[in-house]
């Protein structure tokens, strides 16, 4: 019963995961601020607001662990 119960909460992980990197390749890491043109092309970012320069691969990695770290916080 337990590993059903940890399976779903995996699954939904999952899902919750996915959803939520939708626009992290348009969201600063360093600012949070979210718009298509931090996007100047498909290796770069650049955010318009704080002017955070990164590669854009790096940047929306930081944007996942960042939104991770925030939704175990908000569990507790
Ligand atoms: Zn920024």
């Amino acid at each position: 019963m337990e590993s059903y119960v940890k399976y779903k909460a995996k699954r939904e992980a999952k899902a919750v995961f996915k959803v939520n990197a939708a626009y992290t390749s348009q969201e600063c890491a360093n600012c949070g601020h979210t718009h298509s043109a931090n996007r100047r092309s498909q290796s770069e970012f650049v955010c318009v607001s704080c002017h955070h320069a990164d590669n854009a691969g790096k940047n929306a990695a930081r944007v996942i662990a960042k939104r991770h770290l925030l939704m175990k916080r908000q569990k507790r």
